[in-house]
């Protein structure tokens, strides 16, 4: 390795004559370096989904146009550019990267994290965080919002975030992010009256707008529960991502003491959803893609609309980070500059 070949001087800091590879590349220059592990990303009409999800092991889901995770996993980098987290349920494999969220935001003058979680696990959430301040010497400014199903939180003007009902092992909910917009009346609309007078009528007290829902993503996290997917707001999303476990067919029962979906549960509720794109998360390692994704096309072609399936592992891909930027699109392998330029 060329690193190995120059020896810091004494005082500690690296000649100019010694600071430069064979090749001339100076080694104090910070190096892109690729992220680990390999970062899924997917590019929709409305938003990107950027993420890691393989079932045990680790799921973290960012949206970074909504400025959300759906789950945190980890912490891989990318993930700390998001200001709230939507923390499914309590599962280490979905949770464990909180602390290092919260902390790592703030060495990086970021501003404090917020925490959407199931009600039943915002106390211990919190202590965990309380606790870490043996460790830190600090409790790291942050904000836990307990969430009921049904409850909604306005991540901005206009994007609200409700919870959903799921069923897992431990206290769980699944997120819908719905765009709302106050839209001017059909029948005023058609009358194409002018400012003023829609003006007048505003301060008379009269509504003149009615609020438009538009569900943009669900993410159920963890669940058993076929009804998940269909669900009011949930079937309806623009873009849904639904974990689904177990594919074997003897593995129904595993599926059922996991409390996770089989591939089952997902075929018998394709019919009723209206998502433009279904993306299928927390497969277990043991299964072949390939046949997956064979199994679909089958059974989505006999259907008079057939959804859009994809997995989101398949848009897996090695990302590069050049320091100072966290959250890159760029997918590609950067060219090392050789040694003329
Ligand atoms: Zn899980
Ligand atoms: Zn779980």
């Amino acid at each position: 390795m060329a690193d190995e070949q120059i020896k810091p001087a004494a005082g500690g800091d690296i000649p100019k004559e010694q600071s430069a590879t064979p090749g001339g590349e100076h080694i104090h220059k910070p190096r892109e370096y690729p992220l680990v592990p390999a970062m899924a990303v997917v590019k929709t009409p409305y938003f990107h989904v950027v993420g890691y999800s393989v079932a045990g092991e680790e799921s973290v889901v960012q949206v970074p146009e909504l400025n959300i995770n759906f789950d945190i996993g980890k912490c891989p980098r990318p993930a700390l550019t998001a200001d709230f987290c939507l923390l499914t349920h309590g599962h280490i494999d979905h949770s464990a990267g909180i602390p290092y969220y919260l902390s790592q935001r703030f060495f990086q003058g970021m501003k404090p994290g917020t925490i959407l979680c199931p009600a039943k696990i915002a106390k211990p959430l919190s202590d965990i965080i309380h606790s870490w301040a043996g460790l830190e010497g600090k409790v790291t400014e942050h904000r836990i919002v307990a969430m009921n199903v049904g409850d909604e939180f306005e991540l901005r003007k206009g994007l609200i975030a409700r919870a959903f009902a799921t069923r897992h092992t431990v206290p769980s909910i699944g997120f819908l992010v719905i765009d709302r917009r106050e839209k001017l009346r059909a029948d005023l609309l058609e009358q194409n009256l002018p400012g003023h007078i829609l003006r007048e009528m505003k301060d008379r007290g009269e509504k003149i707008t009615y609020t438009l829902d538009v569900p943009m993503v669900a993410y159920t996290g963890d669940t058993c529960m076929a009804e998940t997917l269909t669900q009011d707001g949930v079937r309806d999303a623009k873009v849904l991502i639904t974990e689904c476990t177990f594919w074997e067919r003897d593995h129904r029962k595993r599926a059922a003491v996991g409390q996770h979906l089989h591939v089952t549960d997902l075929m018998a509720a394709l019919p009723e959803l209206r998502n433009e794109l279904i993306l299928i998360s927390h497969v277990s390692r043991r299964t072949h893609l390939k046949l997956a994704k064979r199994v679909f096309a089958e059974a989505t072609a006999k259907l008079a609309h057939p959804p859009k399936v994809e997995f989101l592992m398949d848009y897996a891909q090695r990302l590069w980070v050049k320091p100072g930027r966290a959250a890159p699109f760029a997918a590609v392998e950067p060219e090392i500059p050789d040694a003329a330029e």
